[in-house]
């Protein structure tokens, strides 16, 4: 996998499993929207589960793992791709389409667990992504399908984009799985994906998941318009739309900045570290070498080695050679041996006389070469046959004349040295020129390779120790630092050469810490993109409310006006007589519950006909006009006045006597008599005066009224007459009438 990737995969299971949350929050409000079935909800619970089994893999990257964690892991996922399913089945149904019945999961999750029988919980989730996952959101996507054929316009494009993106999420969430020991698990997993397309399939997914919920969320939005049916909430909406894609993308950019930050904060001190560790570690094994590197120099100078080489009598022989063993025990070596410019040993200390070795050898080897070429040989070597690890020092010896004539070499076993650094912290490699690891802490890659190795590399290492270089830890060599996975582990190698040899050294330092440092970027990225999602969709909240109330608003005003037209005559602005009706019926309950006395007075216009014959309807009009006026400002607050119809009116008096209706009517008569209207000049009224009696209907009351009217007319016009005295009317007042 590409090492950039791979360094972000807590980054991509954060945006993934929050991008199926958010799917989650939004199944939710549209199933509240539709209010009818409870398979969004279906799907909202599989969004929140699959979404969080997302961040419960990145826990388990920044915290910790464990097979016991590893296995409700996988539940989680197996079990929110049964609910995925489910959503799927029950919409089937719902769309009269086929679909088997629950107790499909019973061989599904079978399955599952027989895969978890078979290898482990890695190949049951192999198995309940083919048999759930991909089946479930394949199933889910010919739902999508099917809801675009019910919707219309905008809402059809993006339901044929959620089935496209889960059709896509059945292939990546479904087929690319963890590698597992079968069939096509073997050959078509997470490792060939990454393999192939240098991406993790994690990515994929997230990015499926983003398109899949703003698919779903649109669809929201498009329901939520339909609802409000709002042209100002339409445009609103959109806005928005386009605002939270561009808030949510603007901070998963930044939040990604930031916690790559706060990541190269980490990763430059753990540099540094590590550098510094190498160093410490180069030192120990120069301090190691230092002193026979220091001796040889010392011994290749030394008069009896020269004159050996030069004279080569008996008594040098002897001294050189005691010379040679006192050095060797000095500079704790382990062998000391002087050659000639042939590359013959012509001394040597005690321990090497037994067995020494041909003079070919020590022709062809590198530290006798460099010393004949005039310069100090500095080698490691490692012996295949005895596993032995040596460190040779060498040094020309020079006549007096100064031509090299031979070369003096002190050999140094590493056994000791490895002894010590066993309880150095890191895992530390001493790698030859051959890549092959001869010194290390960590047994298990003893004798192996780090690297691929050349041919080349390979036979000389075959040939020298017969090591087979089976499975390189790396995939390809580091030259000088690399972050990349070792083992399964993020780890940051470090390599260096060692001594002045061609032999290096590296380190491995583990940075799953460097998650942890990450996280911090992650949960501030979290908790701004939540604040801003609550802050778009509160301000959603308050639009829509504020559409609604307007809505509401303006259907009352329209209601008002409504009644204000049903019960107002539209010519003189009085009550009309619908509304004098109820104002008579409340007025007659009252008088019945409280026993209140109230009378009606009706009115009409004297000879109106001739009005209107003479000066015309609209002079007749402005007169009705302005005697309503002049009637209406010369009643009580508490009187009701109507038109009655035509020119013929009507008035309430609640607490009136028949007596002081009497006199309220025969006051207003005298008024309008003195009233001048234009050109039509004065007018007169006549008065039906009739007091309510127990028991009286609304249209008694009216008719005896009405009689009354009748005979102000009948009895000379411009007048008022009462209707005759109720059976509870004092009888004082009979005298009035
Ligand atoms: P009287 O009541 O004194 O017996 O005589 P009158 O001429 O007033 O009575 P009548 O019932 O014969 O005539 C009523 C007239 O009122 C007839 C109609 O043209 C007129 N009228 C009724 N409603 C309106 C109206 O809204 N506008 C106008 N201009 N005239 C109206
Ligand atoms: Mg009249
Ligand atoms: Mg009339």
């Amino acid at each position: 996998m590409d090492n950039f990737f791979s360094s972000q995969i807590d980054f991509i299971l954060f945006f993934y499993g929050l991008a199926f949350i958010l799917l989650g929050a939004t199944c939710i409000a549209i199933a509240r929207v539709r209010g009818r079935n409870e398979s969004w909800i279906v799907l909202a619970l599989f969004a929140f589960a699959h979404g969080g089994s997302e961040w419960l893999d990145l826990t388990a990257l920044v915290i910790s793992d464990s097979p016991v964690f590893a296995l409700f892991r996988t539940a989680v996922m197996t079990g929110s791709f049964v609910l995925l399913m489910e959503f799927a089945r029950q919409e089937a149904n719902r769309f009269a389409m086929k679909a088997p019945g629950p107790w499909l999961y019973v061989p599904l999750l079978s399955l599952v667990v027989l895969g978890g029988a078979m290898d482990g919980v890695n190949a049951a989730g192999s198995v309940a992504r083919y048999v759930l996952g991909f089946l479930g959101a394949v199933a889910t996507s010919a739902i999508f399908c099917r809801f675009a054929k019910t919707f219309s316009g905008t809402t059809r494009y993006l339901a044929i984009c959620a089935a496209v993106g889960f059709a896509l999420y059945a292939l990546a969430a479904g087929l690319i799985v963890l590698p597992a020991p079968f069939w096509p698990a073997n050959v078509v997993n997470q490792n060939w994906f990454s393999e192939v397309s240098g991406i993790p399939i994690q990515l994929v997914r997230g990015l499926l998941a983003c398109g899949i919920s703003f698919a779903i969320w649109a669809i929201w939005g498009q329901q939520l318009i339909s609802e409000v049916s709002s042209t100002r909430y339409a445009r609103f909406l959109r806005q928005q739309f386009i605002w939270t894609l561009a808030a949510v993308t603007t901070i998963l950019v930044v939040g990604w900045m930031l916690t790559e930050y706060l990541g190269g904060i980490y990763k430059q001190n753990l540099q540094r570290e590590a550098r510094g560790d190498i160093n410490l570690l180069a030192s120990r094994i120069a301090g190691e070498t230092a002193t026979i590197e220091g001796t040889v120099k010392i011994l290749a100078r030394a008069r009896s080695v020269r004159a050996l080489l030069v004279r080569g009598s008996e008594p040098d022989d002897q001294r050189a050679k005691a010379v040679l063993n006192l050095v060797v025990d000095a500079s704790v070596a382990n062998a000391g041996f002087i050659l000639n410019g042939t590359g013959t040993v012509v001394a040597s200390s005690d321990q090497r006389e037994a067995a020494a070795p041909d003079s070919a050898n020590y022709q062809s080897a590198p530290y006798f070469r460099q010393s004949m070429a005039g310069a100090a040989g500095y080698y490691f070597a490692f012996d295949g046959q005895n596993g032995e690890r040596d460190y040779f020092a060498s040094y020309p010896i020079r006549s007096d004349q100064g031509a090299i004539v031979g070369v003096v070499v002190l050999e140094k076993a590493l056994g000791n040295l490895e002894a010590d650094l066993r309880q150095f912290g890191r895992s530390y490699f001493l790698i030859n020129p051959e890549g092959i690891v001869v010194l290390t802490n960590r047994p298990r890659l003893m004798l192996h390779s780090l690297w691929p190795l050349s041919t080349e590399q390979r036979s000389v290492s075959v040939r020298q120790s017969g090591t087979p270089t089976n499975h390189p830890m790396l995939e390809r060599e580091v030259l000088d630092s690399t972050w990349t996975n070792f083992g399964g582990e993020r780890v940051y190698v470090l390599r260096r050469n060692a001594n002045h040899s061609q032999w290096s050294l590296a380190i491995l330092t583990p940075i799953r810490e460097i998650y942890a440092s990450r996280v911090l970027g992650i949960v501030i990225t979290l908790l701004t993109a939540l604040m801003t999602l609550i802050y778009l969709f509160g301000r959603e909240r308050w639009f829509h409310d504020n559409v609604q109330m307007r809505k509401r608003l303006k259907l009352q005003e329209l209601a008002q006006d409504l009644r204000f037209q049903a019960t107002t005559d539209p010519l003189t602005g009085l009550f009309n007589r619908l509304r004098f009706d109820e104002a008579l019926a409340s007025e007659i309950s009252r008088s019945m519950r409280y026993k209140t006395p109230f009378s009606l007075v009706l009115y009409d216009i004297d000879h109106f006909k001739v009005v209107n014959d003479t000066h015309g309807h609209q002079t007749g009009d402005e007169v009705l006009t302005k005697l309503s006026a002049f009637v209406a400002t010369n009643i009580r607050g508490l009187d009701t006045l109507a038109r009655w119809g035509g020119e013929e009116f009507a008035i309430t008096l609640p607490g009136c006597v028949a007596a002081m209706a009497y006199q309220a009517a025969e006051k207003l008569r005298a008024a309008i008599e003195q009233v001048g209207f234009h050109t039509v000049g004065k007018l007169t009224c006549s008065f039906g005066v009739a007091q309510y009696r127990d028991g009286d209907t609304a249209a008694a009351l009216i008719a005896r009224a009405d009689d009354a009217l009748y005979r102000a007319k009948l009895n000379g016009r411009n007048r008022v007459e009462l209707a005759a005295p109720s059976a509870a009317v004092n009888p004082a007042l009979a005298a009035v009438a």
